[in-house]
């Protein structure tokens, strides 16, 4: 038997100590399951394949050694993340910041639609080390020429079956053409699909796949139940949720962006404090949105599934399925908006009718029980 130890502290890794005391003050006890395995294959300069339930801590598992990697001598670009949407964008923006908070001289810059590009030139002509940007927006400037890969030393892209499911594979592929190939090339995906491993098979070298999944796909401490109910009775119904819960930030699913724009309106006629998130937004208002919602400002968001995709928020302790998710693998990803990092969290959903059929499948396809609950009376909100 090999003398094969489990790394259990970050201080086991070949770490720098400016790192180290960022995640430290980020109050990372432990390295999760995926760093522990992604971060020292990572440091070792191979490419990995990782694939781990949300909510795992997969941001810092390709951050710490994608930070690590960057010579703050050296100006021009070395790191690429391409990330699905500009909200996530942002956020893994803001987790790279805290965990180069004391490696001075690492630029990062998320860039993304909908954002002013003059403003993207400028902060690029100041020397960008770490670009964190949505396939599109990379795509327009490389053809402006005011981004070019041949320095680009490693290349990540975060929630690549979701990146493949909008319709990113040309421009990814060809990103990822312009980059040397002596590159390092990293994908993380909470699903393996097929086209992931053709994507694997074509741009990486001798990539290794590193699993950290569970026999059900959620992540236990959610609590699921369901609720039967008649459409025009959904809103009273989330109300009396809302009131005898009392979650400190709620997550709303609707399947459309009319629907989110109703019922925020209906929400607020009932005097909470609810905003839409939705893919019809300017930046400008979903950058507020989300401000907003991670200061509680805004205890409620009604968003549709593209604009909620990865989006970590401390403090989420319900998800409701306000419609029914098209897909299985949109529920798991809904709920895994809550329960994040350990924490507890419940799972509200709504069915409609024959949708009971549709439960059965989600329930199968997760490996998780989905209780069924009676719909509160008014007389239980106190
Ligand atoms: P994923 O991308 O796998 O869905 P995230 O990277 O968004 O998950 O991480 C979820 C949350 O867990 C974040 O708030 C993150 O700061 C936190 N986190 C990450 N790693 C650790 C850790 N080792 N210990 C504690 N919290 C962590
Ligand atoms: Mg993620």
């Amino acid at each position: 038997r090999a003398n094969f130890m489990e790394i259990k502290t970050f201080e086991e890794f070949d770490l720098d100590p400016k790192l180290l005391r960022a995640v430290a003050e980020m109050g990372f006890e432990q390295p999760s399951p995926i760093q522990a395995k992604a971060i020292p294959a990572i440091i070792e300069g191979r490419d990995i394949v990782g694939q781990a339930q949300t909510g795992t801590g997969k941001t810092a598992a390709f951050g710490i050694p994608l930070l690590q990697s960057i010579d703050t001598k050296e100006r021009q670009l070395q790191a690429l993340v391409l990330s699905p949407t500009r909200e996530l964008a942002i956020q893994i923006a803001e987790e790279f910041r805290k965990l180069g908070k004391f490696s001075h001289g690492i630029k990062i810059l998320p860039i993304y639609g909908g954002q002013d590009i003059t403003k993207q030139i400028r902060s690029l002509k100041g020397g960008v080390q770490v670009i964190i940007g949505t396939p599109g927006r990379v795509m327009d400037h490389m053809r402006r020429k005011t981004l070019k890969m041949d320095t680009v030393k490693m290349v990540v892209l975060d929630e690549a079956d979701e990146m493949l499911n909008m319709g990113f594979r040309d421009d990814i592929e060809t990103i990822l053409t312009a980059i040397p190939e002596e590159r390092q090339t990293i994908l993380f995906s909470a699903t393996m699909p097929k086209p992931i491993m053709e994507i694997a098979k074509a741009y990486q070298k001798d990539s290794e796949i590193i699993k950290v999944v569970k026999k059900e796909l959620t992540v236990p401490k959610i609590e699921q139940y369901y609720y039967e109910v008649k459409r025009k009775n959904k809103n009273e119904v989330l109300s009396r949720l809302l009131d005898i819960y009392a979650p400190k930030l709620s997550l709303v699913f609707c399947n459309t962006k009319k629907g989110v724009d109703e019922l925020v309106e209906d929400l607020k006629g009932r005097g909470y404090f609810a905003e839409g998130l939705h893919g019809d937004m300017k930046q400008q208002q979903r950058d507020r949105v989300m401000k907003h919602f991670r200061s509680g400002q805004a205890d409620i968001l009604v968003a549709t599934d593209v604009a909620a995709r990865g989006i970590d928020v401390d403090d989420v302790e319900a998800v409701f399925n306000y419609d029914l998710p098209q897909d299985d693998e949109y529920y798991v990803h809904r709920i895994g908006r809550t329960g994040r990092a350990g924490r507890n969290g419940t799972a509200f959903t709504f069915i409609v009718g024959k949708e009971v059929y549709k439960l059965k499948d989600i329930q199968r396809y997760c490996k998780t029980k989905i209780i069924a609950k009676p719909i509160p009376s008014i007389h239980d909100v106190t």
